[in-house]
């Protein structure tokens, strides 16, 4: 904006009209909630409603999520589908190899209890929160794509609400209870 002729009124009033005042945590929230990056770990039917999310009909890209392939690149994990014990080491692994600060979406009801397959089978892991820290759940069997939206937007008011600190708290306490036996 093109500036006032100096004199203390206009001063005030430009300071007024040309300076954004915020904190830290307010721009590192902004830029991490505009721009969570989304490894995809989808094993059973679930990842189908994901997929549709991809394209042009709901256009995921618009909340700035940009699907990757490396853990390393990537600050949320979605994890849609049957967690087997077999998998879980390796899930693990994925969530451990992502840099802090990051978040767990839990997409639909196998990743969440084991769904159906809770009640007999002995080689299914029953809740994907008994592995890895989970910030938003997100139920049914499958939930549609505009529940996997409904749960970014609940998880950036959380990333928005949350100081850095706090977040490395959550962070440090999450890993010393996943770590220890159980
Ligand atoms: Fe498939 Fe339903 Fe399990 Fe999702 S919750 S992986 S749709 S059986």
């Amino acid at each position: 904006k093109v500036l006032n002729p100096i004199s203390p009124g206009n001063i005030t009033q430009d300071l007024s009209e040309n300076i954004i005042l915020t904190t830290v945590d307010d721009l590192h929230n902004w830029a991490r909630l505009s721009s969570l990056w989304p490894l995809l770990y989808g094993t059973a039917c679930c990842f189908i409603e994901f997929a549709a999310l991809i394209g042009s009909r709901f256009d995921f890209d618009r909340f700035g999520l940009v699907p990757r392939c490396s853990p390393r690149q990537a600050d949320l994990l979605l994890v849609a589908g049957t967690v087997t014990m077999k998998m879980a080491p390796a899930l693990v692994r994925l969530y451990e190899e992502m840099p802090s600060p990051k978040y767990v979406i839990a997409m639909g009801a196998c990743t969440i209890t084991g769904g159906m397959f809770s009640r007999d089978s002995t080689t299914t892991v029953r809740g994907v929160d008994k592995l890895i820290p989970v910030d938003v759940y997100i139920p049914g069997c499958p939930p549609r794509p505009e529940a996997i939206f409904d749960a970014v937007i609940k998880l950036r008011k959380k990333v928005s609400n949350e100081t850095i600190q706090e977040r490395a708290t959550i962070m440090e306490q999450t890993h010393r209870y996943y770590s220890a036996p159980h």
